[in-house]
């Protein structure tokens, strides 16, 4: 069976075409500037990438031109669209559905109604999702939640100590993000020890623009670092992650902020970007930190700091350590970052072969723990769109 993998953004659409008797992608690409005037591309393996200006007023133009590459004669990768089994729809927020699900009536109207706390990216993915069903009529849309990972944490790890009626009435609570990764990176790391993840203490850090960071005890996820929304936990790119929530009050009224200009602040002009007044780009900061730059390093401090602190936190919450993971743009990529984050945690059992940590090519997989060390510590690709094809593919099939 093929499935259809859809990550859509407000000007942007990912699409993935999985052949999942093989696991292989068979064609990938992006239509962007939706709304704004239109490009797409397309890669398939072992041939040129296809790129072009087309006119792209809506999603629902940008899935069909998407439908109809994949069946052009020339760039095409299906005889016909029928082959299709399945599409998968990226949902960033699922609030309280707690796995992924076919998507019937009463499924898109809760997620039409939860667009109040997922302002950014609920529209535009159900924008994607009407699109699939009127060009692909009678095909099963499964919504993966990003959120649905931590549907089983424990309420003492959800719920904010603030007022209960705000959790009972506004749904303020921690839902968390990334949780798509987080899956299917713990899913990986299992099958590599073959164990079961039941048996298993896991932390795993998704480090890129945006970071966070799960504790998973026995294949449930009991703690993550983003809230309510993706600005909790971690520094990150431009987001302050956590800080004292009495600065957003201060400093709204010492400079006259409104809550727009607040939630700017903190989600666009802080992180990396803040500290440093460098760059958002972690790469850019550690250059700039080589250089003696000390706003630079003081920003790279920060960020170690706080990623070592919440490690060693959810260790203690699971009451022990088997599996550490690093994953996603920073986490795959920059050993540097790794080897920092790992010689302060030793106390825990983590102990890792440095050099093997810092020639391992970026974005391969690596275990880098050293022969006996109580932790296992890997470095690990992630690949949410496949675990999203792999959700679609077992619910499609039942
Ligand atoms: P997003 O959260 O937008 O998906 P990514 O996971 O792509 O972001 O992560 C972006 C971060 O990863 C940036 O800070 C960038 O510096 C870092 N990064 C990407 N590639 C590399 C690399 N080759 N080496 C070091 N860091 C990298």
């Amino acid at each position: 069976m093929k499935i259809l993998v859809i990550n859509a953004g407000s000007s942007s659409l990912k699409y993935q075409v999985f052949d999942m008797d093989t696991g292989a992608v068979i064609a990938k690409g992006l239509c962007d500037r939706i709304g704004v005037d239109g490009v797409v591309t397309l890669k398939r393996p072992g041939k040129d990438p296809y790129k072009a200006n087309v006119p792209l007023g809506t999603h629902d133009d940008a899935i069909a031109l998407v439908l109809k590459l994949l069946v052009d004669p020339e760039l095409g990768v299906l005889a016909d669209i029928s082959e299709i089994g399945a599409v998968g729809h990226r949902f960033a927020h699922g609030g309280e559905l707690k796995e992924s699900t076919i998507l019937g009536e009463k499924e898109k109207a809760y997620l039409a109604s939860i667009v109040g706390i997922n302002p950014l990216h609920g529209p535009p993915a159900l924008k994607g999702l009407d699109a699939c069903e009127k060009l692909l009529p009678g095909i099963p849309q499964v919504g993966v939640f990003d959120t649905s990972f931590y549907s089983r944490m424990p309420a003492s790890s959800y719920v904010y100590a603030l007022p209960y009626e705000y959790y009972e009435t506004y749904k303020i609570r921690r839902y968390g993000f990334h949780g798509t990764s987080h899956r299917y990176v713990s899913m990986k790391a299992a099958e590599y020890l073959q164990k079961d993840l039941s048996e298993l203490k896991m932390i795993t850090c998704h480090l890129g623009n945006g970071s966070s960071i799960s504790a998973i005890d026995g294949g449930v996820c009991v703690d993550t670092s983003m809230g309510f929304t993706p600005q909790e936990g971690l520094p990150m790119g431009t987001r302050s992650g956590t800080i004292d929530p009495t600065i957003v009050t201060y400093l709204m009224k010492q400079l006259s902020l409104t809550p727009d200009e607040m939630d700017d602040i903190l989600n666009r002009k802080s992180g990396l970007l803040g500290v440093s007044g460098i760059s958002p780009d972690c790469r850019e900061v550690m250059i700039a930190e080589k250089e003696g730059n000390e706003r630079a390093h003081l920003a790279m401090e920060i960020l170690y700091h706080n990623i070592v602190k919440i490690i060693g936190a959810y260790a203690a919450e699971m009451d022990g350590l088997d599996v550490l993971v690093f994953t996603a743009g920073i986490g795959e990529n920059d050993a540097v970052v790794r080897s920092e984050i790992c010689r302060r945690l030793g106390f825990l059992g983590v102990e890792i072969d440095d050099e093997k940590n810092l020639s391992t090519p970026r974005g391969q997989f690596c275990d880098m723990s050293v022969p006996g060390a109580a932790v296992t510590t890997l470095s690990l690709p992630t690949d949410e769109e496949y675990m999203i094809a792999l959700d679609t593919y077992r619910l499609a099939q039942a």
